[in-house]
């Protein structure tokens, strides 16, 4: 099935798609992230030759792993998690055939701070029904806090996409439609901060109401929080060389690119110049960076409407803190749990996770999003409260001596999904014809994700193709809406048409 390409900056006008890019032939993907190794796969599927170049020793990006030499194992850089609703990372996965190394939790697990239990899961209802039975029996909050996030969930799940207050941040919404104290901490900060990284009043509606309406209401598996079974490197790095390369494609790791070459108008990149002098020819180049990585790549005498990516350099961006801890013995504990009322969010169970593990003394990994509170805390004191609110939260851990732990900072994760970085992601397109843009923070309508990575990618790759007078290959969608949900939607559409 062939999808129309949704983003509208990506339509070009018949002129243009004659021969933007000199038709097919080669593209440069720079940058093996998901966004790069995305991008690469797919025009490697239709014949345009792509050599993707990363610097690093193997594909993932920010999506990696490290060796461990103490315990002799890989090891994320962070814990990464994702949700059914993320349709295009799923198809990622099974294009690499990597899709069955994903876990998914039909339950989510809360932990309060007064240590009661609680979770997420559907039932037979109908979304945005689905959940209604677990809400009801969610012990950590109250009727009230209840009745106040029923109501602010319906208007988000009414309200149709192209309504949604983009300019307001999450907090201010979330005041505006009376929430109590307990409901922001207790259940919309969790989920958001995690999804989003960065803090309520930093969030545009744009991405909170996404997260909301795609993940937990319009269809009955969304909320499904998807783990790797195997470390991150393994899910991505060998897989994704060997299916570019089994297309036709190329991969190159160790292989910095140092600038772009253009031609002497300097409208046209004519390919890329490696940080060891070589350099290779391409009719397309893809960037597939993070957003300030481009400016370094661009010469200095290049066209001089670059100032117009001058900005990306400017869009903030946020750490992630992840802690791993190794301990003398098993405990158990679920595998993935999310804690309320604590610095760290969430506690993963590795051996829990990982077959390999089954019977290893416990490795857990801990992990704070929009972490910049911590950045001047030392690594010490981070394993220290790690271990306390572990213990606190599970008096098990108490019992137990740690062996081995590791603190790892992201001081750059994501772009942060303020309503100023909204307006500011672009891309695919840039000022010059034939150099293209991927990337997470790219406009793809998710937050700083895998998901959107995988999303940008596409949207690059597609952009290269039609712009070549290819045809295009299919493309996922998001999930479509289910049950009274659907209903809901129509209505929402209809009623703020009419009040247009
Ligand atoms: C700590 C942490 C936790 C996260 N948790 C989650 C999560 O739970 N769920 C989720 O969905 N997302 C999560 N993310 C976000 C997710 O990892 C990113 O959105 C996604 O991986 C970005 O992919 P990308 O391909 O756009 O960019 P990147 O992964 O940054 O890829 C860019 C690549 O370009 C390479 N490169 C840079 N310069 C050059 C050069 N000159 N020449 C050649 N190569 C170059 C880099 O080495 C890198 O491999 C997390 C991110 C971090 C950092």
């Amino acid at each position: 099935m062939t999808t129309a390409v949704e983003n509208s900056k990506l339509q070009l006008q018949p002129e243009e798609s004659r021969n933007v890019g000199g038709g097919t032939g080669t593209a440069v993907v720079i940058g093996g992230g998901i966004a790069g190794i995305t991008a690469a796969l797919v025009l490697a599927q239709v014949g345009i030759e792509p050599v993707l170049l990363e610097k690093r020793a193997g594909l993932g990006g920010r999506a990696n792993s490290f060796y461990d030499k103490q315990q002799e194992m890989l090891v994320d850089e962070c814990q990464h998690g994702t949700m059914r609703c993320c349709t295009t990372l799923d198809w990622l996965f099974q294009r690499l055939g990597v899709d069955g190394y994903i876990r998914y939790f039909d339950r989510l697990e809360f932990l309060d701070g007064d240590g009661i239990r609680s979770a997420i899961y559907a039932t037979g209802l109908p979304p945005p029904f689905h959940t209604a039975v677990s809400f009801a029996r969610f012990k950590s909050l109250t009727l009230s806090d209840k009745v106040a996030i029923g109501r602010a969930l319906m208007s988000i799940l009414v309200c149709p996409s192209w309504m949604v207050p983009a300019n307001e941040n999450m907090l201010n919404w979330l005041c505006s439609t009376h929430q109590t104290e307990r409901a922001i901490s207790r259940f919309w900060r969790p989920i958001l901060v995690s999804a989003c990284n960065e803090e309520l009043q930093k969030i545009s509606c744009a991405y909170g109401f996404k997260v909301f309406r795609e993940g937990f209401l319009s269809t009955r598996t969304g909320y499904q929080f998807g783990v790797p079974t195997v470390p991150l490197s393994t899910l991505y790095s060998e897989p994704a060389i060997e299916a570019i390369r089994n297309l036709g494609g190329r991969v190159r790791t160790k292989t910095a690119v140092k600038s772009i070459l253009f031609d002497s108008t300097n409208c046209r990149a004519t390919g890329v110049l490696l940080q060891n002098g070589e350099s290779i020819s391409a009719n397309w180049v893809v960037s597939a960076l993070q957003c300030d990585q481009i400016l370094r790549l661009l010469p200095t005498d290049s066209n001089a409407s670059v100032h117009e990516w001058e900005q990306l350099a400017g869009i903030p961006l946020v750490p992630i803190m992840g802690v791993h801890l190794w301990f003398d013995r098993s405990i158990e504990i679920p595998p993935a749990i999310a804690l309320l009322d604590r610095s760290f969010e969430w506690v993963f169970n590795r051996n829990a996770l990982y077959p390999a593990l089954r019977n290893s003394p416990a490795f857990l990994s801990l992990v704070i999003s929009a972490s910049s509170r911590f950045d001047a805390a030392s690594r010490e004191d981070v394993v220290a409260l790690a271990l306390k609110e572990l213990g606190e939260a599970f008096p098990v851990v108490a019992d137990a001596k740690l062996v081995h732990s590791s603190v790892v900072r992201w001081p750059k994760a994501t772009i942060s999904p303020s309503t100023e970085v909204h307006a500011m992601r672009s891309g695919p397109t840039t000022p010059y014809s034939n150099v293209v843009l991927a990337g997470e923070w790219t406009n793809t309508g998710w937050p700083s994700t895998m998901e959107g990575a995988a999303i940008s990618g596409l949207n690059a790759a597609h952009y290269i193709l039609q712009a070549s007078g290819l045809p295009l290959p299919y493309r996922p969608g998001p999930m479509a809406p289910e049950g009274i949900s659907r209903f809901i939607m129509h209505f929402g559409e209809w009623w703020y048409r009419r009040r247009r």
